[in-house]
């Protein structure tokens, strides 16, 4: 199928950009398209405006210092992949973009996009709540940090106003003691998964102070749940087995055509064992 008609404007500046959001209530940014053009094909998506953000200068970076990984807006999936930095400082983003679609998508395709979009079967919005991080946006009304917790708003739907454009991602630093896993199940690799799961666990004089993990393709916006508690300082089978059920009861995995929910619940549940596990073990070799 081919897109409706739409009007297609190449801003030069964020403030052009801002501005032509502005002129019109249908219009949308265009980053790297590999969302937004097929949803526009399969007619699921029929903005009047197309604001195209490729032009904008000083959006592509990708840095990592002691404090996290900033990633502007147009710096692509594989652009973040490839940086050794981002894996040191905050190996979880590496982890789960290794997973996001295929190497083709993923040399257009930009983070920031995805972390706006905001598809629950998405991994990077999971990854951004999970790590407590951030976007800032760049509006009519200036520029303004929204916390990851306070982005997802319902399926497909981020709290920007129809203005803003996100300008920059920014994920938290891996804390010294800490360790992250992530692990996915799709049909084929590449694919959108039926379930993902990452987790976070903190190890001091070798038990667990804190341990949170994030799902994926489970719920209709990602999720966040604290098992620190379930777990009561230890990884052991038991404790795995408290905190699969702990996680499982704060979901509501759902059914659709890929997997049923009880399919997905099940994988909730195998994978929260293998993430805290593999997230254990790497905090302690930190
Ligand atoms: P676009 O498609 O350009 O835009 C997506 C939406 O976000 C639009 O509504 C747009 O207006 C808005 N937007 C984008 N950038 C900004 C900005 N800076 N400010 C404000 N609004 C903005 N993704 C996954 O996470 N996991 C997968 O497994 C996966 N598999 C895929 C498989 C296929 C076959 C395809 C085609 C895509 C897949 N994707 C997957 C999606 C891919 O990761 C996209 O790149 C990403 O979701 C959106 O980034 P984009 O830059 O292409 O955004």
């Amino acid at each position: 199928m081919k897109p409706t008609a739409f009007d297609y404007a190449r801003p030069e500046t964020l403030e052009e950009a801002v501005q032509a959001l502005g002129s019109h209530p249908d219009a949308k940014v265009l980053a790297g398209g590999q969302s937004l053009v097929p949803l526009m094909s399969m007619r699921l998506a029929a903005p009047a405006l197309i604001v195209d953000i490729n032009h904008l200068p000083g959006l592509d970076h990708v840095t990592a210092d002691a404090s996290g990984v900033r990633i502007g807006a147009l710096a692509r999936h594989a652009d973040v992949l490839a940086s050794a930095d981002v894996r040191r400082v905050q190996p979880l983003v590496s982890l789960a973009l290794a997973n996001v679609a295929h190497p083709t998508i993923r040399n257009r395709g930009t983070t920031v996009g995805s972390i706006v979009h905001a598809d629950a079967a998405a991994e990077m919005p999971m990854v951004l709540q999970l790590l407590g991080g951030s976007v800032d946006v760049v509006g009519s009304g200036g520029r303004r940090t929204i916390a990851a917790d306070e982005l997802y708003v319902a399926p497909l739907e981020s709290s920007l106003a129809h203005d803003e454009v996100a300008v920059e991602a920014f994920f938290p630093a891996l804390p010294a003691g800490s360790g992250v896993a992530f692990e996915e199940i799709s049909r084929r690799h590449g694919d959108y998964a039926m379930c993902g799961v990452a987790a976070v666990v903190a190890v001091e004089d070798g038990r667990v102070t804190s341990a949170r993990a994030g799902y994926l393709s489970v719920s209709d916006v990602p999720t966040v749940v604290d098992l620190t508690d379930a777990l009561a300082g230890s990884v052991d089978d038991a404790a795995l087995a408290r905190a699969a059920e702990a996680a499982l009861a704060q979901l509501e995995p759902e059914s659709d055509i890929h997997a049923t929910a009880a399919y997905r619940a099940h994988l909730a549940k195998v994978l929260t064992a293998r993430v805290l596990t593999a997230a254990h073990d790497h905090a302690r070799e930190e």
